[in-house]
Formats: C-alpha cells, sequence, structure tokens
C-alpha cells in the first residue's frame, strides 16, 4: 500500500539480480592512485606499507563478508570471488557493488591510519575505490580470471621495476627511461636490470612479483543448497571463523588450486 502520492516514484528504480549458479568476482580499484602515491609519497616501484594497507583491508573484507572464498591483490586493486551459491543482497548487482566500493574504502582508510600515523590523510584527498561485478559460468573461467590479474602484476612490476633502477640509480630522466623500455620485452629488461643494476628479477620480493592471495581455510561440501535456513546460518558461522591464509603464490599453475578442491 502506498504511504503517499509520492511513493510511485520508486517504480523508477531497477534492479540487475545477478545469474544464479554462477561465479560472482568483485574488483575494486583505487581512484587516482597514480596521484594519491605521489602526494602520500609511495616508495618506488613498490612501497611495502602501501601494499600492507591494501592487504589489511581485504582481510576485513574477508572478516566482513564469509561468502568471500579468495581474494587477489596487487597494486591499488583486489578482486574478491564469491561462492557460486552466495545469495548475498539477493545478488543484488548495485547493492553488491556499492557495498564492496565504500566498504573497501573505509576499511582502507581504517588500516591507512593504523600503519601510517605520521602521515595523516588530507581531507582534499582520501582514498576511494570503485567496483565492478562480474560473473563467470565455469570454474575455468574463474581460474583464467585470477590468471590474467597475475599476469598483470608480473608485467607491471617487471616493467616499473627496470623503469626505477634507470630513474634513481641509471640517472635517467623519467622520459628517457619510458623511451628506453619502449619496444623491449621480458627478457630485456631482465637483462638491463642484471647487466647495469645487477639485479636478478627472480630475487625480488615474492609479495612484487606475485601479488597477495588470501584464501579461507574453510571446507565446504556441495550439498550446502540444500540445507535449511538455520544448518546455512550455522555454516555461514563456520565460514567466518576460519583461518584466512595470506600467501604470494603462483595462482595461475594447478598447485594451489588443486590443494584446495572445495574452492571450486
Ligand atoms: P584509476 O582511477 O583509473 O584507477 P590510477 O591512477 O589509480 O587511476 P591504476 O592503473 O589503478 O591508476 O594504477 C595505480 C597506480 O598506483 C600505479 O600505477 C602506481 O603508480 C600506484 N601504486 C599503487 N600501489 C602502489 C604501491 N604499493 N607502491 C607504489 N605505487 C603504487
Ligand atoms: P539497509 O542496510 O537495508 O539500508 P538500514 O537499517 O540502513 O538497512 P534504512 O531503511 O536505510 O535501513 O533506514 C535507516 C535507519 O537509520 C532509519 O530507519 C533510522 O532508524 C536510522 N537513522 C538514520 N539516520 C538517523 C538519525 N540521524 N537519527 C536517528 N536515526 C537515524
Ligand atoms: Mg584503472
Ligand atoms: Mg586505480
Ligand atoms: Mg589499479
Ligand atoms: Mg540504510
Ligand atoms: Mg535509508
Amino acid at each position: 500500500m502506498a504511504n503517499s502520492r509520492f511513493e510511485y516514484v520508486k517504480q523508477f528504480e531497477r534492479e540487475n539480480f545477478l545469474l544464479p549458479d554462477t561465479y560472482i568476482v568483485i574488483r575494486v580499484d583505487g581512484k587516482g592512485f597514480h596521484k594519491f602515491s605521489e602526494k602520500y609519497e609511495f616508495e618506488k616501484p613498490n612501497d611495502e606499507r602501501a601494499l600492507k594497507v591494501m592487504n589489511q583491508a581485504a582481510l576485513k573484507m574477508m572478516e566482513s563478508f564469509p561468502d568471500i572464498t579468495v581474494s587477489y591483490g596487487d597494486s591499488d586493486e583486489y578482486s574478491f570471488l564469491l561462492q557460486k551459491k552466495c545469495n548475498l543482497f539477493e545478488r543484488r548487482e548495485m547493492k553488491l557493488v556499492s557495498t564492496f566500493a565504500s566498504h573497501m574504502s573505509v576499511y582502507y582508510m581504517y588500516a591507512w591510519n593504523e600503519e601510517f600515523p605520521q602521515k595523516p590523510l588530507d581531507p582534499s584527498r582520501l582514498p576511494t575505490f570503485d567496483a565492478r561485478a562480474v560473473q563467470y559460468p565455469s570454474f575455468q573461467h574463474v581460474r583464467d580470471y585470477f590468471s590474467w590479474r597475475q599476469v598483470d602484476c608480473h608485467i607491471n612490476n617487471l616493467y616499473n621495476t627496470t623503469f626505477w633502477n634507470l630513474v634513481v640509480k641509471g640517472g635517467l630522466t623519467g622520459q628517457e627511461a619510458e623511451n628506453r623500455l619502449i619496444g623491449t620485452v621480458s627478457s630485456d629488461k631482465n637483462e638491463i636490470l642484471f647487466k647495469e643494476f645487477g639485479i636478478n628479477y627472480n630475487n625480488e620480493p615474492e609479495i612484487y612479483k606475485k601479488g597477495t592471495v588470501m584464501v579461507r581455510d574453510y571446507v565446504s561440501s556441495h550439498e550446502e543448497q540444500e540445507l535449511s535456513k538455520r544448518q546455512l546460518q550455522r555454516l555461514e558461522k563456520q565460514r567466518r571463523k576460519a583461518n584466512i591464509s595470506t600467501l604470494h603464490v603462483d595462482i595461475i599453475k594447478d598447485g594451489f588450486w588443486n590443494e584446495r578442491p572445495w574452492l571450486e
């Protein structure tokens, strides 16, 4: 029953319910972090403590949303995989996306204040995140999605590591370093690092080369769909309490996934 003659405007709202029985990945990405990292003087190419802030925020996300089974992040982005049977917000896309973006933003800010008490955030440049949801029909798609993000991390890190060595140790300007790298492939960058700076890229920290994967150590059974509401609530509680592991490992090869068949 309408409360007032104005209530008809509610009918103009549209809702996109994400398809049932598909994997949902929500990726958040920091807005304008190129500028943000300059403003707060991140160490280049990798500010370890800024990565720690991202990882702290992602951990809070996993603690807040037990439907997240795996998270993967590098730089200013994080991807969250929701279990296939997830019914959070009845799978309403706008609710999911806006909630993930806002939670990531506030958790990032909270973690920042803990990690960088000597670098208070300037109200004119606060960290914010956008979010998008993508649905994948098969687990192979999910595997390929995470491989795509990890390859991206590797390519960016190799580029950035070479670029910043050319600038900081090689004395090149940004423009000169950029020109130097035009048309180079991975082996060329490895060679520049080794021959000119004595750096073996393979020995760079794993967190920079591989990013961070967080996984909930919760073994779910596939029969969850037949359970009652109370049983489902109990399982959610168990999921919430389960340990979350933080790793810097390869997620492109089968090993990580074969060790955790319940993720599928
Ligand atoms: P957009 O709003 O479109 O996402 P952006 O400036 O955030 O723009 P991205 O492609 O997301 O662009 O790139 C993020 C940038 O943030 C990186 O290129 C890098 O310069 C910087 N950055 C993020 N995390 C770190 C870190 N831990 N250490 C150093 N730099 C970082
Ligand atoms: P949802 O997550 O679905 O939005 P909700 O609990 O936020 O759930 P809303 O319909 O958004 O539900 O209602 C917000 C409620 O917050 C109001 O009903 C009111 O009880 C409370 N509230 C918000 N602002 C104030 C305020 N300034 N003073 C007192 N109560 C407030
Ligand atoms: Mg971007
Ligand atoms: Mg960004
Ligand atoms: Mg980014
Ligand atoms: Mg509300
Ligand atoms: Mg309200």
